[in-house]
This record gives structure tokens, C-alpha cells and sequence, in this order.
């Protein structure tokens, strides 16, 4: 057995690549989608490392051809939630007793096998599942996850390596032990790397997890299983099951071993999740870790030294890209009256440029929303706003659900500060923009940070420093990612630790040492070499 002391590769961020016209990556990946795309899928359960079918199923289909069938996937029914938590913890002891650098061997292997034999695969699963472009897909599916995978690995042994200092004649040493029991990891359908990443760096600390990955989500999560699996993690560590939510989760909180959520989605499902985490509390071994990043409402202000071009570029790729479905999408505007003729004429110009449809086609810089529920509530917003007074559809509007879940993207204006779609998260491809008086900035600094009970992201454009450093400070509450003349979205693992405060999460920071301090529960043992042999102290004397 190896005892040296020995130190994990330095992680680099995933280089992305472009897919330009005639490149063989380009060619390569459009060829998976299309063999994916003619092909059946059938997603099993994934529990004690068996794939399980169950009596029911759900098909599945890609957003932007909603009547094309990829296949079908198995519902869980409460004896199988119940056999993967028994899974979990039969798995535990097995895995928490690995070397620590055998785990971090397993998913430096998954990132690897990311980054080369299944790049194509995880890509063209995202496209057809979840409607990316497929610089979207490469983002998130490839870049993100693998960079999630090897920076956490790097994190790890960070931790590992902090330790207590030791007065003489002792030895103080911290272990990181893993959670007792099991932790409970359920995914969003709009990032497939946040898919791998909430199960995987659970595990990663030693813990074994049950994951519920979205309904939406799964024909890629099953990419993400098969690298898991093929990177030699062993049976029972991660169980994927599918399926309602609500039985899926109740049975989860009502085992006394529940350890730990780790959450990525709405805020009103995670408030949910609490409130049902509290009302067990007397059931469990120990207090459970709540860890979850939820929703958005934000911002982009300009102020009038702000270069408008770039303030446009960064609206647009802000708003619309992944058709707003990010929660870190710009989604309310603060634009001064000032430089508002010139803002909006470069913005119709630049929107009108922007093709939509499916994401085989490149040109297409959007595509479809993710499901039939999230198109009726969009469009029901559009109508809303051409009915209201204080707002109106500056730019866009249009749907049709014919073929896909298409929806324009969409400027709303308004004159109310505090209009419905200023304050509430809607997920989709609108953008509302309010106008303020340039004599009104330090006002309009306290509208951003009162509006919307959310705290995610935000971004500032604004060339004069001294306006621009008074402003990150009065504005330091409103978001757990703050920008200076960037677009609010596009957080980088290792450069940008992504997280919210407010009604926006727990604020821990997902692919930093953070979030993996959440799964561990340190254990500090003290050795005194020489112990005393008398109880009686020198002032006694
Ligand atoms: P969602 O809340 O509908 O679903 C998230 C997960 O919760 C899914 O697995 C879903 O099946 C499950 N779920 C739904 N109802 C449940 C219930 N009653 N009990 C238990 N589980 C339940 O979210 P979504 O539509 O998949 O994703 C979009 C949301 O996620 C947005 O609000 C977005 O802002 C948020 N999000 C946040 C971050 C972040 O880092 N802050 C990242 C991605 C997405």
C-alpha cells in the first residue's frame, strides 16, 4: 500500500470548446445527438448498483419536439426508495473506510472520462433533454461538471489538511469524518453538472447518498450514472430513483438515518423541505445539514457613465441565453433615462438578430423552454402584461407550442418599480426593464436591493470609480455573486463560488471548500504523551 503523503493534480478549468462551422468537434457531437435522437432510452432505477424497473413509466422528450419520444424511464414506488436508502447505508462503512485518495481517484476518473469518451454523449443528452444550445450543453454538461469534479477532489485535501496546532507533549488531530447516516441530494432540471455535482461531492466526502434527479433532467442524469459507474464507484454509494416527489422525499425524511439535504431548485419547494426536515426533528440521529441554492430575481443596473454597448451584450446573453432558465438570468433592468433612447434602439437591433428553434441547427442562439407547465405560465404573462397598465411588451412576445415550448425573447417595460415581474422569479426568456431618473441613482440603488426577496446574482455597469465603489458597498446584501461591468450569469468553479443569501439558499458556495465542509462532521482526538500520575495542581501545594 502507498503511505506516502501525497498531493492531488492541480485542477485547471475545463478548456471550452467553440463547435465552430467545419470543426471536427462540431461534426462529432452533431453525430451522437442524431444517433441519440433515433434511439430509445430506457432509464432504470439505479439502487445498490442494479439498474431496477418498476411497474410504471414516463417517456420522455426534448422540449423543442415535444412530440419525439427518446424513451422512458421508471417511476419509484415507496418499496424502492426505501431499498436505496437501505443501499445507502449498507454501502456506508465499505466507503467511508476508503482511503481518501482512492475516492478522489474515482472521480478524477469521471472527470476524465467527461472530458474525453463521453464529452459527445453528456452534450448531446443535454441538448435533446433539456433544450441547450450546444454551447450551453458544453458550459454546463461537459466544462462545468468536470470542473466541478476535479476542484472538489482538490478541496477535499484541503480539508483533510487542515489541522489544529499542538501545544508540546500532545497531539491534536481533526478528522473529517462523513455524515452519520445518509444524505438526501435532489437536482434541478436546468444544469447537468449541478446533477452530478450535488450526489457526487457528498460522496466524494465519504458519505452515500440518495439522489432525486428532476423529472426533466433524467435522459442526462443517466449519462451522468454511467460515468459514475464506469469510474469504479462502488454499488450502493450514489442511488438514483425517480418519480413523485412528494412520496419520494416523505419517505426520505421519515428514516431516523437522514443525515443531510442537498438541494438545488425552487425556493418555495426548499422552504417545503425545511418545514418538513423541522417537523421530524425528534426523529433523527443527528441534526441534519440543509444545504440548498434556490431561486433568483436579478439585476443588472446601469448607471450613465455605463458603456451602452456592452450593457446591451450583456442584457441579452444575461436574459436570454439557456432562454432565461438559469437562476442567475437577468430578469430586472435599471436603466437611466439618460442614455434610454440609444439603449433601446441597440437593443431591438441586436434582439432581432437572435434565431430560435432546435439546437441541432447552430445558428439558433435559443431554443425551447423545458416543459408544457413553464410555456402556459410564460405565456400567461405575456397576456397579463398586455392587459395591465403600468407595463408593456417592448420587444417580443410571441409563443406557440405547436412543435416545441418556443417563446420570443421577451422585454417587458415598466413605469411600477415594483411590478409583478421586477419582484417574482418567472424562468424563462422575459426580461423587464425599469426606467429611473439619473438624478434618482442612490434611490435606485435602494429599489434593487428592496425588490424581490431573493439574493443571488447582480451586476453593475458603471465607468466612474468613485460612483461605482460607494455602490458595491451600499449594494453588498443584494447578491451572493456580484459583478462589476459583466453579465450576471456564467460562475466559473474555482474562479467564482456560486451562491445566494435571502430567500436565494444557504449561501455554501457549490463547488468550493464550502459546500464540501456541509459533509463532514469533524472529529478532533488529543493524545497526551506523558500523562500526569498525581490529580494534585502546582497551587495547591
Ligand atoms: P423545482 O423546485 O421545481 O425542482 C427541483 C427539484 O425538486 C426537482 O428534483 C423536483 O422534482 C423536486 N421537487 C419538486 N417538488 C418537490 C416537493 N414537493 N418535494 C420534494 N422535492 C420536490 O426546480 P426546477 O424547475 O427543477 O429548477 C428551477 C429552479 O431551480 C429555479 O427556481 C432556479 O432559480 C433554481 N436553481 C437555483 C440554482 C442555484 O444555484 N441557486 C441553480 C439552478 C437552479
Amino acid at each position: 500500500m502507498n503511505n506516502s503523503i501525497v498531493n492531488v493534480p492541480i485542477p485547471i478549468n475545463e478548456p471550452i470548446k467553440e463547435y465552430k462551422n467545419n470543426s471536427p468537434e462540431k461534426e462529432s457531437v452533431l453525430k451522437e445527438y442524431k444517433k441519440l435522437r433515433n434511439s430509445k432510452t430506457d432509464v432504470k432505477l439505479w439502487i445498490g448498483g442494479k439498474f431496477i424497473e418498476s411497474s410504471k413509466t414516463a417517456s420522455m422528450s426534448p422540449p423543442h419536439d415535444h412530440k419525439h419520444i427518446l424513451g422512458k424511464y421508471y417511476l419509484a414506488e415507496k418499496k424502492h426508495v426505501e431499498l436505496a436508502i437501505k443501499s445507502a447505508l449498507d454501502a456506508k462503512e465499505n466507503w467511508s473506510n476508503m482511503r481518501w485518495e482512492e475516492r478522489a481517484s474515482i472521480f478524477l476518473k469521471a472527470a476524465e472520462l467527461v472530458a474525453g469518451p463521453y464529452r459527445d454523449k453528456i452534450n448531446a443528452a443535454t441538448m435533446l433533454a433539456q433544450s441547450k444550445t450546444i454551447f450551453q450543453a458544453e458550459i454546463d454538461a461537459a466544462c462545468e461538471l468536470i470542473d466541478f469534479l476535479k476542484f472538489n477532489v482538490y478541496s477535499m485535501q484541503h480539508i483533510y489538511s487542515q489541522q489544529p496546532k499542538s501545544d508540546p507533549g500532545l497531539w491534536n488531530q481533526l478528522g473529517y469524518r462523513p455524515l452519520e447516516g445518509f444524505v438526501y441530494a435532489v437536482t434541478p432540471f436546468n444544469f447537468t453538472a449541478i446533477s452530478g455535482n450535488l450526489p457526487g461531492s457528498a460522496a466524494m466526502m465519504g458519505n452515500t447518498v440518495v439522489w432525486k434527479p428532476s423529472d426533466h433532467q433524467i435522459y442526462s442524469a443517466k449519462v451522468v450514472i454511467d460515468v459514475f459507474k464506469e469510474a469504479g464507484l462502488p454499488d450502493g454509494v450514489i442511488n438514483a430513483v425517480y418519480g413523485d416527489p412528494e412520496m419520494i422525499t416523505n419517505t426520505i425524511l421519515e428514516s431516523k438515518h437522514f443525515a443531510g439535504i442537498h438541494f438545488t431548485g425552487s425556493t418555495s419547494v426548499f422552504k417545503g423541505l425545511w418545514k418538513k426536515i423541522g417537523a421530524n426533528i425528534e426523529n433523527y440521529n443527528s441534526y441534519p445539514r440543509i444545504v440548498g441554492e434556490t431561486g433568483g430575481k436579478d439585476f443588472i443596473i446601469a448607471h450613465n457613465s455605463a458603456n451602452v454597448d456592452e450593457f446591451v451584450t450583456a442584457v441579452i446573453r444575461g436574459a436570454f441565453e439557456f432562454q432565461g432558465q438559469k437562476c442567475s438570468a437577468a430578469s430586472r433592468i435599471y436603466l437611466p433615462k439618460s442614455i434610454s433612447k440609444v439603449f433601446y434602439e441597440k437593443l431591438k437591433s441586436e434582439i432581432s438578430k437572435i434565431k430560435m428553434g432546435s439546437p441541432e441547427d447552430f445558428k439558433n442562439f435559443m431554443t425551447a423552454v423545458i416543459h408544457e407547465n413553464s410555456f402556459d405560465k410564460l405565456a400567461g404573462v405575456i397576456e397579463k402584461v398586455k392587459s395591465d397598465t403600468d407595463a408593456e411588451i417592448l420587444i417580443g412576445g410571441g409563443y406557440d407550442k405547436s412543435k416545441g415550448y418556443f417563446i420570443e425573447p421577451t422585454v417587458i417595460k415598466t413605469s411600477n418599480a415594483k411590478y409583478y415581474s421586477m419582484e417574482t422569479e418567472l424562468f424563462g426568456p422575459l426580461v423587464t426593464i425599469y426606467e429611473y431618473d439619473d438624478k434618482d441613482w442612490n434611490k435606485t440603488l435602494n429599489l434593487v436591493d428592496e425588490t424581490s426577496e431573493y439574493a443571488l446574482t447582480g451586476a453593475i455597469f458603471c465607468d466612474d470609480r468613485y460612483v461605482l465603489s460607494e455602490a458595491v458597498d451600499k449594494l453588498k446584501n443584494c447578491a451572493g455573486n456580484f459583478y462589476i461591468n459583466d453579465k450576471c450569469t456564467g460562475a466559473v468553479v474555482g474562479q467564482q463560488p456560486f451562491g445566494g443569501a435571502r430567500g436565494s439558499g444557504t449561501n455554501d458556495k457549490a463547488g468550493s471548500y464550502l459546500n464540501l465542509l456541509r459533509w463532514v462532521s469533524p472529529r478532533l482526538i488529543k493524545e497526551v504523551f506523558v500523562p500526569p500520575k498525581d490529580f494534585k495542581y502546582p497551587f495547591m501545594g
